[in-house]
């Protein structure tokens, strides 16, 4: 897995979410364009977590910037509400055209089809094999268990599935989980559903196990190095692997 963007704001210095899984298929829509280039013109798969403007703002651009180069349809997944969401407030004709309604240049395929996902079930899509479950985090939002080895929270807020899903199934032997601000924006973390270092600390001990690879995501650029001292002051910094953009994961 290849973090086009590992972050929860835009700066100079931080993207926002995207994961390539591989050439044909990634995870959010935060940043595909300056990320990948003509190599766009290559993905089939891009799967939501939500509809969250940091994780699908590149999706409405890229289609209109490679829009004459596409040879093929954009396949789009994502829980119906989610794809509700895009259709009533994006691809609606007013604010961006309906893609899913524009057929390719000389061809009969639209520019997207988009597909609904159910929760907990498994969906093989391009070379990988994705489970939506449902967080807390907002409206029709969720994270995936990748095939079968990582559990990839997104924006999560509180959610004991992660850990029911990592406590019963040992095969899972990585998570991908989300701290978006500072301890002291308690209130804003807990209002806007998202973690704090603490919140995460709370969260993990509902983990019964010391085999997990932590890595953590989403980090508001700007309190990056106020929540590096704040894990280094719990005893968590030790424990896990901060994500930037650009840095290869293996999935297993
Ligand atoms: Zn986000
Ligand atoms: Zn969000």
């Amino acid at each position: 897995m290849k973090i086009l963007g590992a972050f929860g704001s835009k700066t100079q210095n931080s993207q926002l979410s995207s994961y390539l899984l591989d050439e044909k298929s990634v995870i959010d829509a935060g940043n595909l364009i300056q990320s990948l280039g003509n190599d766009f013109l290559k993905l089939e798969n891009v799967v939501l977590t939500h509809a969250h403007f940091d994780h699908i703002v590149d999706l409405p651009t890229a289609i209109d910037t490679f829009y004459s180069r596409m040879e093929k349809p954009l396949h789009v997944f994502a829980t119906q509400e989610v794809i509700d969401i895009l259709k009533e407030n994006i691809f609606n004709n007013k604010i961006w055209p309906d893609f899913s309604k524009i057929p390719l240049m000389n061809k009969s395929a639209n520019a997207i089809i988009f597909h609904s996902l159910e929760y907990f079930q498994e969906y093989t899509i391009g070379n990988f094999r994705l489970q939506p479950y449902p967080n807390f985090h907002t409206f029709g939002s969720c994270g995936f268990v990748i095939n079968n080895a990582m559990v990839f929270t997104s924006d999560t807020f509180l959610c004991y599935h992660t850990w029911d899903f990592l406590n019963k199934n040992k095969s899972l032997k990585q998570l991908v989980i989300e701290v978006s601000f500072p301890s002291a924006f308690n209130r804003l973390a807990v209002l806007s559903k998202h973690l704090t270092p603490i919140l995460l600390q709370d969260e993990l001990k509902a983990l019964q196990r010391d085999d997990i690879q932590i890595y953590i995501n989403h980090i508001k650029y700007e309190y990056i190095d106020a929540i590096i001292d704040e894990l280094k002051t719990i005893g968590l910094y030790e424990r896990v692997i901060i994500l930037d953009d650009n840095v290869e994961v293996e999935i297993g």
